[in-house]
C-alpha cells in the first residue's frame, strides 16, 4: 500500500509536469525573449510581460493585477535585475493564487448530504471534456470506496450517450441513460430516484452544451435543477463547470449558478496561465484539472503543487 502510494504520487507528479511543459515552454521562451538584451526591469520589460501573460491566457484583468504589483516592487527597488523576474513572478502568482483561497477548499470530497447522495450537475460548452471529466471522477470516486450514479443527461446525440456509457463501464459505476432526444430533466429525475433507492453516495448527471442561446441553456439547466430538487430538495449540492478556456466561465455563470471548476487539457495547449486567470477572476474553486485523456489523468488542483510544477522547484 505505502509503496503503491509513492508510486502513484510520483505518476501523479510527472503527469503534471508533463501536462504543463508547452505552457512552461511557452511562457519561458517568451520570458527570455521579453528581457533580452536587458539587464533591468524597466517599463519595455514590464510591457512585454504582459503580453506574456495574456498570450498564456492569464486573462486581461488578472495580467494587470499581477503587472501592478510587480511595478510597486520594481518602484521600491530601482534597479531590480531581470534575473529575478523568474522569481517574482513565481512569488507574486503564488500570493494571488492564495489570497483566492475559499474556506473548505482543501481536503474536500464528495460525501452523502442528509442521508442522500451528494449530486454533481456537470455543465460546460461541447467538446469542453465534460463526459471524459465526469468518466474520470466516477472512476476516483469509485476507488475511493464510493457508489456512484452517473446520469445521461446529455440526450442532443446518440453518441453522447454512448460515449459516456463507456466510460461508465471503465470506471465500474451504473448509469440511467434513456432514448436519444427525450428531456433531459427526465433523465436527472430518474438518475436521482434510482440512486436514492440503491443508496448511491455520488450522482454525476452530464448534461448537453449545445444550445443556441443564453436563454435557451438558462432554461434548460433551471429544468434540470427543479426536477432534481422534486427527489431531493438541496439538490444539485454542486454545479462543476468544465471549461478549457477563459471566456466559457462567464457564459456559464450567467446562466446557472456555477459552484466548482474542472479545468480540462493542461496538457493539449500553451495555455495553462488559464487556471490561473479564471481562479483569481471569478472567486470559485478550481477542484480539478485535467492533465490529458487517460482515466488516472485528473487531478485534484493543488496551488503550491501547480506553481512549483510551472516554474520548476
Ligand atoms: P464534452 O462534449 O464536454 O462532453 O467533451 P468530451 O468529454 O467529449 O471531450 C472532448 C474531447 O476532449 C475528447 O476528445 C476528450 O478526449 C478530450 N479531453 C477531455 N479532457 C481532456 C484532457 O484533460 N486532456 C486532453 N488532452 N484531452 C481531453
Ligand atoms: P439549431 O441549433 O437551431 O440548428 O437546432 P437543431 O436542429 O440542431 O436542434 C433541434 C432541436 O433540438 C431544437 O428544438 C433545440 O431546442 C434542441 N436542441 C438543440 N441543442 C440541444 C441540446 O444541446 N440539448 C437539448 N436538450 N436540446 C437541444
Ligand atoms: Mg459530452
Amino acid at each position: 500500500m505505502g509503496l503503491f502510494n509513492i508510486f502513484s504520487k510520483k505518476e501523479h507528479k510527472e503527469d503534471l509536469d508533463k501536462g504543463l511543459e508547452k505552457t512552461k515552454e511557452g511562457v519561458f521562451s517568451k520570458l527570455a525573449r521579453a528581457v533580452a538584451g536587458k539587464s533591468k526591469v524597466d517599463e519595455e520589460v514590464l510591457d512585454n510581460l504582459e503580453e506574456v501573460l495574456i498570450t498564456s491566457d492569464v486573462g486581461v484583468d488578472t495580467t494587470v493585477r499581477i503587472i501592478e504589483r510587480i511595478e510597486k516592487r520594481v518602484a521600491e527597488d530601482k534597479y531590480m535585475n531581470t534575473a529575478e523576474l523568474n522569481r517574482i513572478l513565481r512569488t507574486e502568482i503564488t500570493a494571488l493564487l492564495e489570497e483566492n483561497k475559499s474556506a473548505g477548499e482543501e481536503n474536500f470530497s464528495y460525501e452523502k448530504r442528509n442521508g442522500m447522495p451528494y449530486v454533481v450537475m456537470v455543465v460546460g460548452v461541447n467538446g469542453a471534456g465534460k463526459t471524459t471529466t465526469i468518466g474520470k471522477l466516477a472512476s476516483k470516486l469509485k476507488n475511493d470506496g464510493k457508489k456512484v450514479y452517473i446520469g445521461a443527461a446529455d440526450t442532443f446525440r446518440a453518441a453522447a450517450i454512448d460515449q459516456l456509457a463507456v466510460w461508465a463501464e471503465r470506471a465500474g459505476v451504473t448509469m440511467i441513460r434513456q432514448d436519444m432526444g427525450s428531456d433531459p430533466a427526465s433523465v436527472a429525475f430518474d438518475t436521482l430516484r434510482s440512486a436514492v433507492a440503491n443508496d448511491a453516495d455520488v450522482v454525476l448527471i452530464d448534461t448537453a452544451g449545445r444550445l443556441h442561446n443564453k436563454i435557451g441553456l438558462m432554461n434548460e439547466l433551471t429544468k434540470i435543477r427543479n426536477v432534481m430538487a422534486k427527489v431531493i430538495p438541496d439538490a444539485p449540492h454542486e454545479v462543476m463547470l468544465v471549461l478549457d478556456a477563459f471566456e466559457q466561465a462567464k457564459q456559464f455563470t450567467q446562466a446557472t449558478r456555477v459552484t466548482a471548476l474542472a479545468i480540462t487539457k493542461l496538457d493539449g495547449t500553451a495555455k495553462g496561465g488559464v487556471v490561473i486567470g479564471i481562479s483569481d477572476q471569478f472567486k470559485i474553486p478550481v477542484r480539478y484539472i485535467g492533465v490529458g485523456e487517460g482515466i488516472d489523468q485528473l487531478q485534484v488542483f493543488d496551488r503550491r503543487e501547480f506553481v512549483d510544477s510551472l516554474f520548476g522547484e
